[in-house]
């Protein structure tokens, strides 16, 4: 059993300045990243870094984001504890336990059936209880929309369509969406039945969404 010590504690507040320092500004946010023990999603070897602001390999060709990454998209989803999110690559679960920090309704769906495997008997060892999926979030969970706030943590080809009909009216649906080499990451709102309006943000670099939506879909 991994724990969370004085040193950890003051790595993670290390980390939250450095990410105030980019510009990280929602106090709910650097709550959840000061509160979350991000080397508990890490083998014991490479503790060290997990308070680094990098991403890092988590297996299957994966990797748990950069916590400026996590930190970048989950403020730009204007988080309330009211809302309903569902997020699309589970990964590690690093990003997943950040927002139920901030909102008990979470909903993750990750393709990779080891990885869902793997995050699956981590929330459930660790107490937390988002609701857990495997399958091609590309196409996002219509069985439970509407989503007041969408997250997708792979770099997609296009905006998918399914998903902006999963938001609810003013929902938020954040992406990283480009080629394979960069993404830049949106932020869209529905503002009407079939009105969204759309911001662009910075470049940043994901793994591909893969499924039907993603790079396997011919888009
Ligand atoms: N949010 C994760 C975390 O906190 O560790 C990081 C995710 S990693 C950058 C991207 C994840 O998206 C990978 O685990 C990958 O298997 C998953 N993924 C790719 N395409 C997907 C799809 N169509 N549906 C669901 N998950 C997908």
């Amino acid at each position: 059993m991994q724990t969370d010590t004085y040193r950890h504690k003051g790595m993670r507040r290390a980390l939250v300045r450095q990410l105030r320092e980019k510009g990280i500004h929602d106090e709910r946010v650097l709550k959840a990243i000061e509160t979350v023990p991000r080397h508990y999603f890490f083998d014991k070897a490479f503790v060290e870094q997990a308070y680094q602001d990098k991403a890092f390999p988590i297996g299957e060709g994966q990797t748990i984001s950069q916590p400026y990454t996590v930190a970048f998209q989950s403020e730009l989803l204007q988080l309330k504890p009211t809302d309903k999110v569902l997020e699309i690559g589970t990964g590690s679960g690093y990003q997943c336990t950040v927002l139920l920090q901030i909102t008990p309704n979470v909903y993750t769906i990750e393709y990779n059936r080891p990885l869902f495997e793997k995050a699956r008997l981590f929330f459930r060892k660790h107490g937390l209880k988002p609701h857990t999926f495997h399958g091609d979030g590309s196409l996002g969970l219509p069985a439970h929309a509407p989503y007041d706030k969408i997250i997708v943590t792979a770099g997609a080809p296009v905006v998918p369509k399914e998903l902006l009909r999963q938001l609810t009216t003013d929902g938020i649906l954040v992406i990283p969406v480009g080629d394979e080499q960069t993404q830049k990451m949106l932020r869209i709102t529905r503002v009407g039945e079939n009105e969204f309006t759309r911001e662009e943000f910075t470049d940043f670099k994901f793994v591909p969404l893969l499924g039907r939506s993603g790079w396997d879909g011919g888009a």
